[in-house]
């Protein structure tokens, strides 16, 4: 099929969901796109966040293909070893002790929303369940998970939603406003990623723990987006020295594949039971190997070389004239500039850059393994677009 084709049976026969920008991706190498005409782009979405290392990565394929020509799925009636080495890794590099895996980031969450709340129920019994989220915060598409997400924009059209979530401002004053003696969590995203990449306050974050902690709330962290070495952390609660109870994550995880992991800390690891939750490809063996293969290589070296390029990315686009700030962390920047962040994008694709949007910023999430002149050859075109 050609580029226009495609195109038109998109339009035919797609539920109509998604604005998307007007090129067919066709193949990849690295932090490198091609589109159907050959036309090459310095990709900085990583398909939101997704591919770590970029397109056509030998080690991931190798363990997918490994691990396709083996079995490809099995359910979750059997044991299985890609499922347990994942887990294992995970626990080892968190410090969590048991982890439940479902496909997606809102399953992720959704995991996390049963288990505060099951966690809470066989303590107290009923009617304390109510969790408290963040204004600005996404938590997830599902129905719990829309329901979570603190933003007006996503509560029309599906009513009734999920009761007992409760919205309060980024601050201590936000939190006690809505703390009842039926709350039983509090959700945080430490970056909120889709509401313009705003980066939490630390010292907020110290008290919420403490706050939570005190009224034994349990504090979940969504590292959906931040997670897995975007920021220059494995998740980015570490960067905080936060010590969450439950913690979600997924996109960048299976490195391309869907997987999403929820991570239960001491408090929570006994809360779920047989029966209690579960998902028919969830932990999926194909996926699971290539996340192993992820999670494996982010190490301590390479957090520093995302620290570093993220350093490099923000400090040279803050000087681009018009940008008013650039905020995040490591390979999670959201630029904001004095131009409507969706006409910036589509004038960044035409000149052979793709950039992601965050409310009225441009957000960057590049692979982790973005090289140097790729960086340089994307601030050339930002700067292009921008300080016109
Ligand atoms: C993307 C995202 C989700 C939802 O993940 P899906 O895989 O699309 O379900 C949830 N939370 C955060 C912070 C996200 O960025």
């Amino acid at each position: 099929m050609n580029a226009e084709e495609i195109i038109s049976d998109d339009n035919l026969y797609l539920a109509n969901t998604y604005a998307r920008f007007d090129i067919v991706i066709d193949s990849g190498d690295g932090a490198l796109l091609y589109d159907l005409h050959g036309k090459e782009y310095i990709d900085c979405a990583s398909g939101i966040g997704v591919n770590v290392f970029g397109v056509n990565d030998e080690v991931w394929k190798n363990a997918v293909i490994g691990q396709i020509k083996k079995v490809q799925h099995i359910s979750n009636l059997y044991y299985a070893e890609p499922q347990v080495r994942l887990a294992r890794l995970l626990c080892e590099k968190t410090g969590a002790k048991k982890i439940f895996f479902g496909n997606s980031g809102a399953e992720a969450n959704e995991c996390a929303i049963k288990t505060a709340r099951k966690y809470s129920f066989s303590k107290y019994g009923d009617g304390r369940s109510e969790i408290i989220t963040l204004k600005n915060s996404f938590h997830g598409r599902t129905l719990a998970t829309l329901s979570a997400t603190g933003q007006e924009q996503f509560h029309k059209y599906f009513a009734p939603f999920v009761q007992d979530f409760r919205y309060a401002a980024p601050s201590m004053r936000g939190i006690s406003e809505c703390y009842t003696d039926k709350t039983c969590a509090v959700m945080i995203e430490v970056i909120q990623g889709e509401s313009g990449v705003n980066v939490l306050d630390g010292d907020f974050l110290t008290r919420l723990e403490k706050f939570c902690k005190e009224r034994d709330i349990l504090l979940i962290v969504d590292e959906v987006q931040t997670g897995n070495g975007r920021t220059g952390y494995m998740y980015s609660y570490q960067a905080f020295g936060l010590n969450p109870d439950i913690v979600t994550t997924a996109k960048g995880l299976g490195g391309g594949l869907p997987i999403g992991a929820c991570m239960m800390f001491d408090k929570c690891e006994k809360t779920l039971s047989a029966g209690d939750h579960g998902s028919t490809f969830g932990g999926n063996p194909v996926a699971c190997a290539g996340a192993l293969s992820i999670i494996e290589r982010i190490d301590k070296s390479l957090l520093l070389e995302v620290q570093g390029k993220g350093a490099y990315f923000k400090e040279n686009a803050s000087k681009i004239r018009n940008v008013e700030r650039v905020d995040g962390m490591g390979l999670m920047l959201g630029i904001k500039t004095d131009k409507p962040a969706r006409a910036v994008a589509e004038s960044c694709l035409k000149k052979g850059l793709i950039v992601l949007t965050a409310h009225d910023k441009i957000r960057l999430l590049p692979p982790l393994n973005i090289r140097k002149n790729e960086i340089d050859a994307a601030l050339k075109i930002l700067n292009e677009v921008i300080s016109q």
